[in-house]
């Protein structure tokens, strides 16, 4: 179950259902048609991003929200792939498992509503022929730059074109020869004729077909003719019947020209009323993120990342392989809401949806990073059984198990040689004082008696004692009064593993801002691999299992190169937002 957070989109669609504005509807064999259909419409020319998530979330989270309509709701699928040049398979296969990853699919009952504008491509070129006999579309064969001059701008009026009054029988025969494969790329194009005055630019005579001799993923070479994205969204949205069509806000000036060429088809009897609407929200901006597929993509091929699923990337293969859930970005999408006004999201704000949703169930267990050998002296007896809570409020889960010996790792930043003020954990006996106490978790409490240093100057060992009537959870633990306790692992059984940190992989918080060039904002120290002690038990982590490192942070088994024989763990978020500008 998830709650429900009213947006000004669900009350449009309250008030649709309300008044029954799609309820009465059937399609082409007579049934009857869901009273709520959005559409998920990516391009298939990248991978998918965290602000696609967003827009999945809001579309198939809409008809799964309002299942109970009448004649239920649905999302479709739909791939929007009318540029050939950019499009591929890859990228088609990615986007479907990223959809299903978040939860969601587009099976409703018998219909499986996956769909391919180029699949329309036949119908839009059929409308296009229709709008040219109805006198409303013209070859124009300026060139490019000409159609862009002449378009004006919000000051001057746009002036028309020279071949704006060509005749229909003109205008129908050079269209089939552009279609033919007569002509080369740019030597003419199909416009609406709408108004070269419009105060709307959007609105002054755009193109709607294009010469591309290019081979499409799908249609190959079939066609060397393309439709426009203007042209061929609005259409898809009406053969596939509809109802919100909801887009980002810079798509708000191309509305009118989306209903324009509904309302025209519609007046023709090709398509049926009721039409759909489109509805713009804002897109998600977030700091240290870069939300442009063209930008990903140049990442990914001046290897700047280790590809689209490098778990510092912001796409969701790559949020996905750094650990996070579609729990936890369901979660982020819920707390930014959907809006109408442009913000930015501080990245802190998808790190705690990480948190706040591992937090409640993930194993805890231990690592240590830097290892630091620790000697306990007096330890002459046989390896000690301890054991901890496998979650501190999950009691079900049970405790794992493990041995504390006379030699084990800890972290090096745990002692000092010569402690700072406010510096808890072990130091050795200094000015006739004793060397400071700690607990060793969920084990006993040790006094530090010294250090070994190496060759070149390094502390290699630390030496303490332990008391033997100090183990935890025993009565005499509580006499014991400490400041610091650390975490451990027993050198006889702790597993090296590899860890990959990682942090922002840029260090401005809007990359792509301004004139900025956002490879100049690279982090330098966005990925370091260390070798890691961590808790033999978890050889048995399964790929994608999260797991809190104590005093650490929520870290991933790896996806793809974690084995029991070579453990690889991702940082996934610390536990704390400790980051600092
Ligand atoms: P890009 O410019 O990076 O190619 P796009 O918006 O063209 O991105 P599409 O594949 O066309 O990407 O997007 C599919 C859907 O996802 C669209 O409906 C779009 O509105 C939505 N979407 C894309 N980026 C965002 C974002 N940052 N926030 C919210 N929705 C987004
Ligand atoms: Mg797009
Ligand atoms: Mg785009």
């Amino acid at each position: 179950a998830t709650t429900e957070v009213s947006n000004f989109l669900r009350q449009i669609i309250d008030h649709d259902c309300h008044s029954q504005t799609y309820s009465n509807r059937t399609d082409s064999d007579g049934r009857p048609l869901p009273s709520v259909i959005t559409r998920f419409p990516p391009e298939p020319n990248g991978y998918l991003h965290i602000g696609h998530a967003k827009s999945i979330f809001l579309n198939f989270g809409l008809a799964r929200d309002y299942a109970h309509a009448i004649n239920g709701a649905r999302c479709h699928m739909r791939f929007d792939d009318t540029n050939p040049a950019k499009e591929e398979t890859e990228y088609v296969n990615t986007i479907l498992e990223s959809v299903q990853w978040l939860g969601f699919n587009w099976v409703y009952g018998d219909q499986t509503c996956l769909y391919y504008a180029s699949d329309y491509f036949d119908l839009l070129y059929q409308f296009a022929e229709l709008l040219i006999q109805e006198g409303k579309a013209y070859i124009d064969s300026q060139s490019a730059d000409q159609i862009h001059k002449s378009r004006g701008n919000f000051i001057d009026l746009g002036t028309n074109s020279p071949f704006r009054d060509r005749s229909v029988a003109e205008n129908l025969a050079l269209f089939r020869e552009m279609k033919a494969g007569k002509f080369q790329d740019g030597e003419h194009v199909l416009r609406l004729k709408i108004d070269m005055s419009h105060p709307n630019l959007v609105m002054r005579d755009p193109v709607i077909y294009r010469i591309r001799h290019a081979h499409h993923h799908r249609t190959g070479d079939k066609w060397c003719i393309y439709p426009l994205y203007d042209f061929t969204h609005c259409i898809s949205d009406a053969l596939e019947r509809v109802t919100h069509s909801i887009c980002t806000l810079e798509f708000e000036n191309n509305r009118p020209l989306y209903e324009w060429i509904l309302n025209a088809l519609c007046d023709a009897g090709v398509l049926p009323a009721p039409l759909p609407h489109q509805y713009e929200f804002a897109r998600l901006n977030l700091t240290y993120a870069i939300t442009s597929k063209r930008k990903l993509l140049q990442l990914v091929q001046d290897h700047h990342v280790d590809g689209w699923n490098d778990p510092r990337m912001p796409t969701l293969v790559g949020l996905r392989r750094r650990g996070f859930t579609p729990k936890s970005l369901q979660l982020f999408c819920e707390r930014i809401g959907v809006s109408k006004a442009d913000s930015w999201i501080e990245m802190s704000v998808l790190e705690q949806a990480l948190r706040d949703d591992l937090d409640p169930s993930a194993h805890r267990a231990v690592a240590v990073m830097k290892p630091l050998k620790l000697v306990i002296d007096n330890f002459d007896q046989a390896p000690e059984l301890c054991s901890a809570p496998i979650h501190p409020h999950l009691e079900d889960l049970g405790r794992r198990e493990f041995y504390l010996t006379k030699e084990l790792w800890i972290e090096a930043d745990d002692f000092m040689q010569e402690p700072v003020k406010g510096f808890f954990r072990l130091f050795p006996p200094i000015n006739g004082q004793p060397g400071n106490r700690v607990r060793l978790r969920y084990g006993f409490v040790i006094e530090c008696t010294g250090f070994d240093l190496g060759a070149d100057g390094q502390v290699v060992a630390v030496h303490a004692n332990y008391f033997p009537d100090s183990k935890s959870g025993t009565e005499g633990a509580n006499t014991y009064k400490v400041k610091g306790n650390i975490h451990w692992l027993s050198v006889a059984d702790a597993l090296p593993a590899e860890i990959r940190v990682y942090d922002r992989l840029f260090t401005d918080p809007n990359p792509t801002g301004g004139d900025k060039d956002f490879l100049d904002f690279l982090n330098p120290k966005s990925k370091s691999v260390i070798q890691a002690y961590v808790d033999p038990s978890l050889a048995n982590a399964n790929p994608e299992q999260s797991f809190q490192f104590e005093r650490h942070g929520y870290y991933v088994a790896d996806q793809f190169d974690h084995s029991k024989a070579t453990p690889v763990f991702n940082l996934s978020v610390g536990l704390k937002d400790t980051w600092k500008k």
